[in-house]
C-alpha cells in the first residue's frame, strides 16, 4: 500500500488520520508543527513526538516533497523554481521579494482549462488537478529552503503572503484547494493572515460562494474586459458565468471577505482592450446597475507580458498611464503592477511549466485575435452589465 502523505491533511484531517491510529489530537497538533513549522520531512527528527507514534508512522506515512526539476533566480531576487508532479508534466513555484514583505506566487493545476488568451499556462493546456499536497509542497519547500538561504533567525518567516496566481484556476480545484489554504492559514502550520494569503480566479461564480463560506480569504478576480464580447474572446470562462453574475457574486463574496474590497485584476493588451473608453465602461461596470450595487474593488493594471503564440501586444507606458487615470479620476483605486522577473519568465502569465496537453487549448486558442476595430459593440446580446 502507498504511504499516506501528510502534506495532504489540514489540521482537523491530519487528527483524523492520528485518531485512525489511535492518537489524541494533540499529538496531531505536534506533528503538525514539526512538518509546517519546522520542515521536518524525516519522522526521527521529530523528538517530542512519542516513540510509538513515530514507530507508527514509519512505513504508513511520509512527507512528500515535490521533485526540483531546477531553480532560476532573477537580478531583482524573484526565485522561479519548475516542480516535477509525475507522468511528463512540470508547474511553476515563483518566490517575490518585496521591502516589506515576501511573497509566493503557487500552482493549483498542472496546465489550466480555462485557455485565456493572454496566458501562457491556458496556451499550454490543461493536464491534471494538482493535490492538496502538491499545492502545500510548493509553500513547504519554498518557506524552508528560503529560511536557510536567507539565514532568517528563528521564528523569523520567508513567506508572508501567498497568492494562488500560478498555473492554474484554483476555484476549478476546490476540493485540492480548501485543506491547502487552511494549512497555510491555522496557527499551528504557516499562520498566515486571511488578509494575505488571496485566491485569484477567473470567475468561477458558483465556487466564489463555498469559498465564501468554507474559507473566506482575500480575493481577486481575472476581469480583463468591461463587457461580456469582448470577455467572452480573452477569458473563455465568460460564457459559462458572464460579468453580471460574476460582479453579484463579489459584492456578495465581500459580507465575509477578510478585505473590504475586490481586487480586479486587467492585463493591458494593445489594441484590444485598453482604451479610454474601456475605462469607463469598466466604471460603469463596478457601479452595478443604475449605480445600485457598487463593488468596492481596486484595480491592478497587468502590463501584457507577450509570448510568441498569443498574437497580443503590451499596451504602451502612456496608453496604460491614461487607462489609469480614468479609473483614478473616479476614486477608484489603481495600481499598475510592477513586472518581476521577466529574465526568467517568471512575471504575471508567463508560467507554462510543462503539461501533457489534454484538451488540445492550443488548438482552441489558435482563432485570430479580436483587435479593438474589429470588436462587437459594447451592447451584449445578453445585455451589458454597465
Ligand atoms: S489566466 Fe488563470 S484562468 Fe486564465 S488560463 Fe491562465 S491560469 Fe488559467
Amino acid at each position: 500500500m502507498n504511504p499516506v502523505n501528510l502534506l495532504d491533511f489540514d489540521l482537523d484531517g491530519l487528527a483524523a488520520y492520528c485518531e485512525g491510529l489511535g492518537e489524541k489530537r494533540f499529538r496531531a497538533v505536534q506533528l503538525f508543527r514539526w512538518i509546517h513549522q519546522k520542515g521536518a520531512a524525516d519522522f526521527t527528527q521529530m523528538s517530542d513526538l512519542a516513540k510509538s507514534l513515530r514507530d507508527k508512522l514509519a512505513g504508513a506515512a511520509v512527507i512528500r516533497p515535490l521533485s526540483m526539476l531546477s531553480e532560476q533566480a532573477s537580478a531583482d531576487g524573484t526565485i522561479k523554481w519548475l516542480f516535477d508532479v509525475g507522468a511528463g508534466d512540470a508547474v511553476e513555484t515563483v518566490f517575490i521579494p518585496e521591502d516589506d514583505r515576501g511573497t509566493l506566487c503557487i500552482s493549483s493545476q498542472a496546465g489550466c482549462a480555462v485557455g485565456c488568451r493572454f496566458c501562457s499556462t491556458g496556451h499550454q493546456g490543461f493536464s491534471r488537478n494538482l493535490s492538496t499536497g502538491e499545492i502545500v509542497a510548493q509553500l513547504w519547500h519554498a518557506e524552508h529552503h528560503l529560511r536557510q538561504r536567507l539565514k532568517l533567525a528563528a521564528g523569523e518567516r520567508a513567506i508572508d503572503n501567498v497568492v494562488m496566481m500560478g498555473m492554474g484556476e484554483p476555484l476549478q480545484n476546490y476540493a485540492a484547494l480548501v485543506p491547502a489554504l487552511r494549512t497555510m492559514l491555522d496557527d499551528h502550520g504557516y499562520g498566515l493572515s486571511r488578509r494575505r494569503v488571496t485566491v485569484s480566479t477567473s470567475g468561477v461564480v458558483p465556487m466564489i460562494e463555498r469559498l465564501r463560506t468554507d474559507c473566506p480569504v482575500a480575493l481577486a478576480v481575472s476581469l480583463h474586459a468591461p463587457n461580456d464580447p469582448l470577455r467572452d474572446q480573452l477569458v473563455p470562462l465568460n460564457k459559462k458565468y458572464p460579468l453580471a453574475e460574476l460582479l453579484a457574486s463579489c459584492a456578495r463574496y465581500l459580507d465575509a471577505a477578510p478585505r473590504d474590497f475586490i481586487t480586479f485584476e486587467y492585463c493591458m493588451l494593445d489594441g484590444v482592450n485598453d482604451t479610454p473608453e474601456h475605462a469607463r465602461e469598466l466604471l460603469a461596470l463596478v457601479a452595478g446597475p443604475r449605480a445600485a450595487h457598487p463593488v468596492p474593488c481596486k484595480f491592478n493594471l497587468i502590463p501584457f507580458n507577450p509570448f510568441p503564440a498569443s498574437g497580443l501586444k503590451r499596451s504602451a507606458r502612456e496608453r496604460v498611464t491614461a487607462f489609469a487615470k480614468v479609473l483614478q479620476d473616479a476614486g477608484v483605486v489603481t495600481t499598475v503592477r510592477k513586472t518581476r522577473g521577466d529574465d526568467i519568465d517568471a512575471a504575471c502569465g508567463q508560467l507554462a511549466g510543462e503539461v501533457q496537453d489534454r484538451t488540445r487549448a492550443n488548438e482552441r486558442l489558435t482563432r485570430p485575435v479580436i483587435r479593438i476595430a474589429e470588436a462587437p459593440s459594447t451592447t451584449s446580446k445578453r445585455g451589458s452589465p454597465s
